[in-house]
């Protein structure tokens, strides 16, 4: 219960919490799940960091992706709950594994205020980790094509339809922002060490490891 004291205190802005993020060297830390940043969903960008601070924001989530090493990075993953995302993927997959997993290369993009929704009945089911999520990796069955609405970084609409990997990456960062881990819809009995995903489950597709592990595939 909060003292009356503590409900006269003055509350951080945002922009003052930013600002103190990126006074630290280095990759901005990572917030792990458990957190309730991660919980609570982000509220819409709507000019709380102004156009230098959003500028420097963009570009620290964008080497804190690169450090991690990550696709895809949340604004309330380093704590800010803002409906902001980073996306870049160079996809340095094999050719097999581009096909069937649609891995192709995504340049790196800012999404701010995204939201999708699914295109078809299509779903891909693969193993996917999540760098708040550390040391785990499972199977989410996502759609495999959506359409997504956002602004881009100077407040452009962006509206495009996304497949394959990107679709899932896209999916993945914009569920980060309603507060959605990948684990809740994750196929729990998939769940899979970074160290057995690599020695075991390292096929362009999940099949194997759903016959040894015990789930199902959509599909
Ligand atoms: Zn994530």
């Amino acid at each position: 219960m909060a003292s009356e004291r503590d409900r006269s205190a003055p509350r951080i802005t945002l922009s003052d919490l930013v600002e103190e993020l990126l006074g630290h060297e280095g990759p901005l830390p990572i917030v792990a799940a458990g957190d309730p940043v991660l919980r609570r969903g982000a509220e819409p960008f709507d000019g709380q960091l102004d156009p230098g601070l959003l500028a420097r924001f963009v570009a620290a989530l964008r080497a804190t992706m690169h450090a991690a090493p990550g696709v895809g990075l949340a604004a309330p993953q380093v704590g800010v709950p803002l409906r902001i995302a980073v996306v870049e993927d160079p996809a340095p997959v094999s050719d097999e594994v581009r096909v069937v997993r649609g891995r192709v290369p995504q340049p790196f993009r800012v999404l701010v205020n995204p939201s999708y929704d699914g295109i078809g009945p299509g779903r891909a089911a693969f193993f996917e980790g999540c760098l708040s999520v550390p040391g785990w990796q499972a199977v989410v069955a996502r759609h495999t094509e959506v359409r997504l609405t956002a602004l881009d970084e100077y407040g452009r609409t962006v509206d495009e339809v996304f497949s394959g990997w990107p679709a899932r990456i896209v999916q993945h960062e914009t569920d980060h922002l309603d507060g959605t881990l990948y684990l809740d819809h994750a196929e729990l009995r998939s769940l899979s060490s970074n160290q057995a995903t690599a020695e075991l489950w390292a096929q362009p597709t999940p099949q194997l490891a759903a016959e040894a592990l015990g789930f199902t595939l959509p599909g």
